[in-house]
This record gives C-alpha cells, structure tokens and sequence, in this order.
C-alpha cells in the first residue's frame, strides 16, 4: 500500500515526488522513459524556454539547470510579430534554451531513491474503496493493480484523471503544433507572432541549435494542418528559412479564461499542473504553474493532511489571482486594435541594432 500514487512524472509530477519522497511511501507512474536519454524517444511537445517566473521558482526549490540541459543559442529579447497590423518590436526577456526531455530526466533524477518510479507505465483508471483507492495501469502489455491512499493526477493537458473525475473536457483546449526545420543561420530571438487568420491565440518560432521550431496553438474546430501550413507560408514570406523539415508533433494545450475552470480535484484525488488547469491563459507558459502547484500540494500534505483539499486550495489562491490577471492582459495582446496602440506606442520596447 503506497501513501501517494502520482500519475505523470513531468515538472508538476517529479517535483511533488522529490518535494514529499523522504517522508511518504510514493509510487510515480509516467508512460514516458525518464530515466535514461536515449535519441527519439517519446518527448513532451514543448518549446523549452524557462520563462523568468520558471527561473524564479527553480531558485525557490534551490536547484540549478545543468548545463546538458541547455541548448544554444540562450535568449534575452522576444520579437513580436503582428501580421494582421503589419508592425514588430523587440522586447527583451531573458529565457533560458533548453532541451525539454533532457530537462524533464534531469528533474526525476532529483526525486529520492526510495520513490518507486515506474516509466514505460500507462495508467488506466482506478476505483474508490472505503478507506483507500485502487489504481489500475499496464506496463509491457500486463496489467497491474496497486492500492493508495492519495492519488495525484501530474498527467499534463490532457489529463485522463482529470476526465474521469470530471466527465468533460476542458473548457478552452487547443491543438499546438511545432515543426523543426535544419536552418543554415539560426535567430537569436524567441518570435512571438500575433494572426487571427491563423489562431485567436498565438504562435512562436524558437532557435534550438541548428533548428528553428515553428510553432502554433489553434482550436481544433479550425482546420489544424491548414492552419498551420498557412503560418509557414506567411513566414517564409515574411524572409524565415522553412525548407528543410525534420519532424513535426503536436500537443493539447489548456487555456484558462478564468480561475473557475481550474480544477483541483475531489476527496482524496488533487491535480497539479496542467492537469488541473494550471498555465498561462497569456504566453502558454506552463512551468512555472507546474512548479508552483507541485510546491503548494507538498506544503498542504506537510500542514493538513487530513483537510488536504481545503489546504491546497488555500495555498493556490495566490495562483487563481495570477490567471485572473493574465486574463485582465490578455485583451492588450490579443485585441488586434489594442496591440496596435500599443506596438505603435513602442512602450517597453528596444531597437536591436544588428539582426542575423
Ligand atoms: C507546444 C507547446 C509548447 C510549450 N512551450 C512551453 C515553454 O516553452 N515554456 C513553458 O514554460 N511551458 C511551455 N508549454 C507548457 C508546458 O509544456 C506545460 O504546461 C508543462 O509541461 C506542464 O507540466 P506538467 O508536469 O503539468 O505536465 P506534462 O509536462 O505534460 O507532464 C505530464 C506527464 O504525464 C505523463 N502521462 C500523461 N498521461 C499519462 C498516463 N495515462 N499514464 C502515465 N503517464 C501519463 C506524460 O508522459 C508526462 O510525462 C508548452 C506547451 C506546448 C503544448
């Protein structure tokens, strides 16, 4: 019998199993491998830039990126494109390059050893018992049973958990597609590109050594690859070097519109992460919330287990009030007659003086 069972060994996941290892019997379950690197493998779709609130809480959980994590060229301005307004600026913000799955192994290393961490692990479902849950999985086509007191969902977007208490998905999904391309010279900047033709939210071009990822979050009632194939025409009009593709992969990406649809979880059940809700309805920018949520659910288990809903609720109002404010932002990025004044007004913006 395990105290915790955490599904998904992401950030949220991994971060809550090192949080909570040395003081309960956990098992963490991923379908993914996370222990070794190996090329090709089955990696989260992510654009891997840690966002300075990412960084602020990496330096609250006192570790620091090794330097296999990173990738070239690292970030200090993001250049907004808006095609609908025909304007750009460059704003500077420091991110940090890294490769996502060398990132996520990095952070499952961190976790004690006495977690038991069983990868290549697809949950399935589970059952409520009187005093305890019971968690079905399969793992090299068998399936396995094993019986927990807390059951954690760290399952990301598209959360099986998250259904399964629910029974609805959530209420703003969107499909995210990234493409990378060989490029002869790669940019030193994260692109930030604003289109309603393409999506009502946004999408981006990352430098990741000798690739640029083109990326784009669309609702999965517009018509995905059209859209997609669209973007890359505009930006290869635009002057980007988008000719030789390496491969493409897509997410689901969850967009808060407001604090209710967070959802946190029943009785003994909590989500953390995406699973729950927990991303920027503005930039998509999810580590920081996976960070943030994992931390929270570790201090509610700490102070009151026995109300551990309740406490975990409490410790994450200061991250219901940050989507509330993200959405009271949103309209000056994604308003096009209010991003135009404000592009136009050139505020906060730089001049980059010479550009690759
Ligand atoms: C295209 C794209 C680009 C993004 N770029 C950025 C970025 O640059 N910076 C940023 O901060 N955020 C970015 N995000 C958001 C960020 O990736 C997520 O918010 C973040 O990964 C959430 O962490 P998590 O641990 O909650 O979930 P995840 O990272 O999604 O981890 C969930 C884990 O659960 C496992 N899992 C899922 N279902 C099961 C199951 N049934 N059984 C067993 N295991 C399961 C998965 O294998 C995975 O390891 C991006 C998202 C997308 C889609």
């Amino acid at each position: 019998m395990y105290d915790i069972t955490i599904v998904g060994a992401g950030p949220a996941g991994s971060t809550l199993a090192r949080l909570l290892g040395k003081d309960y019997k956990i098992l963490l379950l991923d379908r993914r491998d996370l222990i070794s690197y190996k090329k090709g493998s089955f990696e989260k779709c992510c654009g891997g830039l840690i966002a300075p609130d990412a960084q602020y809480m990496l330096a609250k959980l006192g570790v620091g990126v090794p330097k296999e994590v990173l990738v070239g060229p690292q970030l200090f301005n993001v250049r907004t494109i808006d095609f609908q307004n025909k304007m750009e600026r460059f704003y500077q913000r420091h991110y940090i390059n890294i490769d996502r799955q060398k990132f996520d192994i990095w952070l499952v290393s961190l976790i004690p050893s006495n977690v038991d961490i069983r990868c290549g692990t697809l949950f399935k479902s589970y059952e409520v018992k009187k005093e305890t849950i019971v968690v079905n999985f399969l793992s090299d086509g068998k399936s396995f049973t094993e019986e927990t007191k807390f059951l954690v969902g760290a399952d990301g977007a598209n959360s099986i958990l998250r259904r399964l208490l629910t029974g609805s998905k959530f209420h703003e999904t969107y499909i995210s597609v990234q493409e990378w391309f060989k490029v002869n010279q790669n940019q030193p900047y994260f692109s930030a590109i604003f289109d309603s033709e393409v999506s009502d939210f946004y999408s981006w071009t990352i430098p990741k050594e000798d690739y640029l990822i083109v990326g784009a979050a669309i609702k999965p009632k517009d018509n995905v690859s059209q859209k997609f194939e669209l973007l890359k025409e505009k930006l290869i009009n635009y002057g980007y070097e988008l000719n030789k593709s390496k491969k493409k992969n897509g997410a689901f990406m969850l967009r808060p519109q407001n604090a209710r649809q967070i959802f946190i979880g029943k009785d003994n059940i909590l989500l953390i992460g995406e699973a729950a809700g927990w991303i920027s309805p503005t930039s998509a920018e999810g580590l920081s919330y996976a960070f943030r949520s994992a931390i929270a659910l570790a201090k509610s288990f700490a102070s009151s287990p026995g109300n551990l809903l309740g406490e975990y609720y409490k410790e994450t109002s200061g991250l219901r009030i940050n989507i509330m404010q993200k959405n009271l932002k949103s309209p000056f990025m994604y308003n096009p007659l209010i991003r135009k004044v404000v592009l136009k007004s050139g505020l906060l913006s730089m001049n980059v003086e010479e550009q690759n």
